[in-house]
């Protein structure tokens, strides 16, 4: 697409809405300038492309679609049929699948339709079949009230909150966490990697009906075939959540035993981290959870996203072309970099430093708590958040962590020499920041001192850093 026709799409669009609702078009704009402007590593964030984000900003929004292609609860759904088969089709060809369900309308979204394609699997199918039934309307009462304790009394085993798991894993302020009885696999202390046999270990304690794999803050690869291995020796289902990593997989960094899709039984993913789609789920499976995994809807989501499966469509046709794999190349070149920029100043990292997108730095080693990193980094233009490192002393709100990532900064264009420079300006921010102290004089976990001469100076860095790598480069709203 030219520049002039996406600065053409984008400023009438803009123009539309402010005839409508000006403050909105206004926030639409500062937000694009907020993003040119900040140096953004969070880990889950990217950038979509022009044509993922216009694909979404139509009339297919207006659509109602419940059901699947072809088998709908609403006549008319003939282009959402179009785009559906096509988002599909692409997440299939993409990462080898057999099976791409793409309605889920976000991450979350995606695992509960795929913890409820499981239990449908395991649990609701064999009550069915030993009371010769066809469908749960079919039970008798007593029948339907020991199905649902059934299926409300299985176990799942996933990766711990601080080892870098995510809330959706079965944790308890998460709607998981209330229907599975969970038990987490934590990381080595030592090494801060995954412990296999550990993991073999508690699966054969606890025999989960399904194992968990996948991560949200581990910075490191993760042997999917051996988490198979151990999930077949309990006789558990497989699941993995590569909802941070799926961009990695897609341009074939993580292959073999490092690529979720041929070991795991169902595998969900967002399609907006490093994927670089935009915000929604995914889940692919095996083919014998094809069926349970599309009555998603209305199992757990309402209607479909018609126009966010025409973007999820453009998206992953742009992630099969060859210079998507060298993106997520230099995704992991760059995280590399960073982390190689980090330690050589001095940073403790989680694990000594990373094979995939993301780094944790442990502030502690600075006297600080993540909070106080997060905000102070923030002061300087640089756009991270904090997270927990494990057995974090700080909990998961203060955190001893940052967790930073280069999706992001990638895709605008910066390589390992941007990578060391901002290396040296989080070090240089970190290091002059001071923790402070309450009003009763007992250390705070928040208040932090840091020069804002010094804050400033460092943002423009930032941004002097980021002008030669325009965001969006062919939208001008000027
Ligand atoms: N799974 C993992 C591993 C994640 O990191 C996240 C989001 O951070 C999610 C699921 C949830 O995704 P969403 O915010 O789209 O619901």
């Amino acid at each position: 697409m030219s520049r002039n026709a996406e600065s053409t799409a984008f400023r009438s669009a803009l123009e539309v809405i402010r005839a409508v609702e000006p403050r909105v078009a206004d926030a639409i704009g500062a937000e694009l300038t907020d993003q040119r402007e900040s140096l953004k590593l969070i880990a889950s964030e990217n950038y979509a492309s022009p044509a993922t984000l216009l694909a979404m900003g139509n009339w297919f929004s207006d659509k109602y679609a419940e059901g699947t292609v072809g088998r709908r609860f609403y006549a008319g759904c003939q282009n959402v049929d179009t785009v559906e088969a096509l988002a599909a089709e692409h997440a299939r060809e993409l990462f080898g699948a057999a099976h791409a369900y793409v309605q889920p309308h976000s991450g979350i979204d995606a695992n509960l339709v795929a913890f409820w394609a499981v239990l449908a699997d395991r649990v609701e199918s064999p009550a069915l079949k030993k009371a010769q039934v066809r469908q749960v309307n079919d039970l008798t009462e007593a029948d339907w009230f020991a199905l649902r304790r059934e299926l409300g009394n299985q176990r799942m085993l996933g990766m711990s909150l601080d080892a870098g798991g995510h809330l959706t894993h079965g944790f308890r302020p998460n709607i998981s966490g209330k229907m599975f009885d969970q038990r987490s696999y934590g990381t080595d202390p030592t090494t801060g990697l995954i412990d296999y046999d550990r993991v073999a270990e508690a699966a054969r304690e606890f025999k989960p009906l399904i194992l968990v794999g996948g991560y949200s803050a581990y910075p490191r690869k993760v042997n999917f075939r051996i988490l198979r291995e151990i999930a077949d020796s309990v006789g558990a289902t497989f699941m993995v959540d590569m909802a941070h990593f799926a961009g990695l997989v897609a341009g074939k960094v993580f292959t073999g035993d490092f690529d979720p899709v041929p070991h795991a039984h169902i595998v969900t993913t967002t399609t907006h981290k490093s994927l670089r789609g935009p915000r929604g789920g995914m889940v692919l499976c095996q083919p014998e959870l094809a069926d349970q995994v599309d009555r998603g809807c209305p199992m757990v989501l309402g209607g479909p996203l018609p126009h966010v499966m025409a973007a999820k469509a453009v998206a992953l046709a742009e992630a099969r072309r060859p210079d998507f794999a060298d993106y997520a190349q230099r995704i992991v070149d760059n995280a590399q970099a960073l982390a190689e920029g980090l330690l050589s100043r001095g940073a403790t990292l989680v694990t000594g430093g990373t094979d995939n997108h993301l780094v944790l730095i442990d502030v502690s080693g600075y006297g600080l708590t993540g909070r106080q990193a997060e905000q102070a980094l923030l002061d300087s233009g640089i756009v991270t958040n904090r997270n927990s490192v494990p057995q974090d002393p700080n909990g998961a709100w203060y955190t001893s962590g940052i967790r930073i990532g280069t999706p992001a900064l990638t895709t605008r264009g910066l390589g390992t020499a941007e990578m060391d420079q901002t290396a040296e300006l989080i070090h240089t921010v970190l290091t002059q920041t001071t923790a402070g102290a309450n009003a009763d004089g007992t250390p705070s976990k928040a208040k932090y001192t840091l020069d804002p001469g010094l804050a400033d100076k460092v943002a423009g860095q930032a941004t002097d850093l980021l002008a030669t790598y325009p965001l969006y480069p062919g939208v001008d709203l000027s």
